[in-house]
């Protein structure tokens, strides 16, 4: 498979992707709220180099994807809406389509009372997202293309390669 970003391109990108988001909250506490399960990898990368004093972690998890193709569809547990109300969240994304997902997600976070949404993602397909989701803190734009890496996959496989490639291309 073709590699779109190398390992050492992505450890350089999260290492400053922590100093932005560091200097953005400074002491304000914030909750870093992993998106499962395509962030993991990045979110354990970025969330040891932050040293934020009042940060704290959760995870959950929202489906919306099956297969190489979008559902149209954004699941998200209900139940758990309720624990974010009144924090400051950082959402943890590991990558942002057609904007969707985050778009449903952030809507119901507020919905839910939380005092404020940011949004991290690690890719964003920009020309497909068209701006319809802002993020804050994004770690590379990349083509309209299906990627997997760095704990994306397809079909559960390929999370482990510690870079990013296009699926299917030489
Ligand atoms: P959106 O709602 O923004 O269209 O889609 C977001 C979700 O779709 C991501 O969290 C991810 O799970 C999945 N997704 C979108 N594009 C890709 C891709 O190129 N590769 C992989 N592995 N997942 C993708």
């Amino acid at each position: 498979m073709k590699i779109l970003i190398d390992e050492a391109a992505i450890q350089r990108r999260v290492t400053e992707l922590a100093a932005d988001i560091r200097t953005a909250y400074g002491a304000e506490p914030f909750l870093f709220l992993v998106v499962l399960k395509g962030a993991f990898m990045f979110a354990a990368d970025l969330f040891r180099r932050i040293g934020a004093p009042g940060m704290r972690i959760d995870f959950i998890r929202l489906s919306s994807y099956r297969g190489t193709h979008s559902s149209g569809k954004v699941e998200i547990p209900k139940g758990e809406l309720a624990h974010f109300a009144g924090q400051n969240i950082l959402i943890v994304e590991d990558i942002v389509d057609t904007g969707l997902t985050l778009e449903v997600f952030t809507k119901a976070l507020t919905d839910a009372g939380a005092r404020s949404v940011r949004i991290c993602s690690f890719l964003e397909k920009t020309t497909v997202n068209n701006g319809r989701v802002k993020i804050d803190f994004l770690g590379f734009p990349i083509p309209d293309k299906f990627v997997v890496g760095y704990g994306l996959d397809c079909d559960e496989m390929h999370r482990d390669l510690p870079h990013v490639a296009v699926y299917n291309e030489e």
